[in-house]
């Protein structure tokens, strides 16, 4: 396939370079000066879009793509089909997917989990939206890049799945972080803490894959001065997301809430900016009550 690849940066990098390792013809742009292996680089973004089967965005934000759409949609020939592998908010992506059907062109929204690690490896999961023609078109790039994709929906489903699950993952793990702290004010062992709570109703992912405390459980973050891993600033750009759909859909989500204001003082104020997200830990083991 002809790909265009708009958004070279930490993730978008070695996705493209995996697509052209695969053998596709990858032309790529980013307003950085970058170079990728196999990837041959455009002068600006609907360069990069003309006679493409394919193109895929990787972009910081919303309004970013919005505007990036709106320069290389109308570069793209139609039948052809973006694919905005950005986290960005739902309403962007429904905004971009309806301006691509009125131009004859497909559009899949597939943000992905599994981080950098994932985007080098080729073992990310994409969670996309779009219709049935969309998201075949796209599935066979969606192999090469990943491991998993799932198909949740029409337009906005992808970004949807995204930061709920996102919301889930912030609050358990500000859930798992204080009961630590509680349990160590409790003078109870942190090992004995994972052995009992991994095993009961309290486990959860970021208790039994991701553990916060250094030295229990399987390798962390926490076990390398909690260097990220997942960014408490790209946990707390989720979870903006996840209160801006809330806000829009009208739903009730207090603990998304809190998680959200939780860790914007985590990084505005209190020296999350760069730690790992499971570094609530020690934010939580050197504060009392007040
Ligand atoms: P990044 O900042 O490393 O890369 C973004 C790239 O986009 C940069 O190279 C930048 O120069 C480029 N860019 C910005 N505006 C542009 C424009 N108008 N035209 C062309 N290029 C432009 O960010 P990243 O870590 O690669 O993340 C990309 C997206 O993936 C974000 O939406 C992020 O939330 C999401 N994401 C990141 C991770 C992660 O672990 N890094 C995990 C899952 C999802």
């Amino acid at each position: 396939m002809k790909i265009g690849f708009i958004g070279l940066g930490n993730m978008g990098g070695p996705m493209a370079a995996n697509l052209a390792k695969a053998g596709h013809e990858v032309t790529g742009f980013d307003m950085a000066d970058v170079s990728i292996e196999g990837v041959s680089m455009a002068t600006s973004g609907a360069h990069a879009a003309t006679g493409a089967d394919v193109v895929i965005t990787m972009l910081p934000n919303g309004a970013i793509l919005r505007a990036v759409a709106k320069e290389v949609l109308p570069a793209m020939s139609a039948g052809a089909a973006l694919v905005d592998c950005s986290t960005v908010d739902v309403d962007s992506a429904r905004a971009v997917a309806a301006e691509a059907a009125e131009a004859s062109l497909l559009f899949v929204d597939a943000p992905v989990s599994g981080g950098i690690g994932g985007a080098a490896g080729g073992t990310l999961t994409f969670m996309a939206g779009g219709t049935e023609d969309a998201f075949a078109k796209a599935l066979p790039l969606f192999d090469i890049m990943g491991q998993k994709a799932v198909h949740c929906g029409a337009a906005g489903a992808g970004q949807a799945a995204k930061i709920c699950n996102n919301m889930i993952l912030g609050v358990t793990m500000i859930g798992t972080c204080e009961a630590f702290a509680l349990a160590d004010k409790l003078g109870l062992d942190r090992q004995k803490m994972f052995d009992v709570v991994s095993t009961s109703s309290g486990y959860s992912w970021t208790m039994n894959a991701y553990c916060p405390a250094p030295g229990v459980g399987p390798s962390s973050p926490a076990d390398n001065d909690y260097k990220p891993g997942f960014a408490a600033e790209l946990m707390l750009k989720d979870l903006r997301l996840s209160q801006q759909a809330a806000e829009s859909a009208d739903a009730d989500t207090p603990m998304g809430e809190l998680a959200q204001a939780l860790y914007a003082r985590f990084v505005e104020e209190e020296d999350g900016l760069g730690m790992d997200f499971s570094a609530m830990l020690p934010r939580f083991e050197k504060r009392s009550r007040d």
